[in-house]
């Protein structure tokens, strides 16, 4: 609580998303469609992209990503550097079959616990000096070159709602607009109610994760839909059920969603339902705002 009310202080806007995403969930999705509208979005838009952050995700990623092309999606993928390193091979491959890497950090920041398997968080960027995450950054878009021969312009920030008070992301963005990027995907759905689909700060376009319909200041993820949910994947697919609805029905708007391959590769009913996004797919964040401009 006392660290909820510290947050609040720091960033009056954020806290004020929260409230709005609690008490108004109706008109914070009539919101989104506003600003996806204000954004230049004509039609609904489909970004998919998955965290590869343990050897697990590493094991199913390749048979994973071949099911999704044949099903007609492109998706991208935000790999820490050392997890990159350790299954070099099977990224190597999907890299080559022309999927984009996010650059995702070195260091890893997740843990497996052998006996339980649950995934433990350890490694945050608001818990560490600025010298230490722009190294792991820097590290980590030289993995990526070194190892899949790909010049990234997209990052990923490892856990989300970790550092986001307005100067840790402050100083993010214009790192990251020094090394030359021009695109970031490090902030929760209620950066989206605040700001739009995407937004312009120090020179890098910032994409916020897409949050539930029936819940929009919760992230639709595997991460809180299964493993913090009951296990399952019924309300994945019930969240997901919900924005194909609204898409079929023309709804204008960005659904940018990250998955972790070890939750969903063995799921072919969260795949299937995947698939059927394809329509709508808008490959990459380059792509997406060429729509915007033209649409
Ligand atoms: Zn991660």
């Amino acid at each position: 609580m006392i660290d909820k009310l510290a947050k609040a202080a720091r960033d009056p806007g954020l806290a004020w998303a929260w409230a709005y995403s609690r008490w108004r969930p109706q008109r914070a999705v009539t919101r989104s469609v506003a600003l996806a509208r204000r954004a230049g979005l004509r039609q609904p838009h489909f970004i998919l992209s998955f965290d590869c952050d343990t050897d697990a995700d590493s094991a199913v990623v390749g048979a994973m990503h071949a099911r999704l092309r044949s099903g007609g999606l492109s998706p991208l993928y935000a790999v820490a550097g050392e997890v990159l390193a350790a299954s070099a091979d099977d990224y190597r491959a999907i890299a080559q079959d022309g999927a984009v890497f996010l650059n995702h950090g070195f260091r890893r920041h997740a843990e497996i616990d052998p006996a339980s398997g649950d995934v433990a968080s350890t490694y945050f960027y608001g818990a560490v000096s600025r010298a230490d995450w722009q190294d792991d950054i820097r590290r980590g878009d030289e993995a990526i070159g070194d190892i899949l021969d790909q010049r990234p312009n997209g990052f990923r920030t490892p856990h989300f709602a970790s550092f986001e008070s307005p100067r840790d992301l402050v100083a993010l963005w214009q790192f990251l607009s020094e090394l030359g990027y021009r695109y970031s995907s490090s902030t929760r759905p209620l950066f989206g109610l605040r700001y739009g689909p995407f937004f312009t700060r120090a020179g890098i376009i910032e994409f916020p994760v897409s949050g539930c319909l029936s819940e929009p200041g919760q992230i639709l993820d595997s991460w809180g839909l299964i493993r913090g949910g009951d296990g399952t994947s019924r309300r994945l697919l019930d969240e997901l059920r919900a924005y194909l609805a609204s898409m079929e029905a023309d709804q204008p708007g960005l659904l940018n969603i990250y998955l972790d391959p070890a939750d969903v590769a063995a799921d072919e009913d969260v795949l299937a339902m995947l698939t059927r996004f394809a329509p709508y797919s808008a490959g990459d964040f380059a792509s997406l705002l060429g729509e915007a401009r033209h649409g």
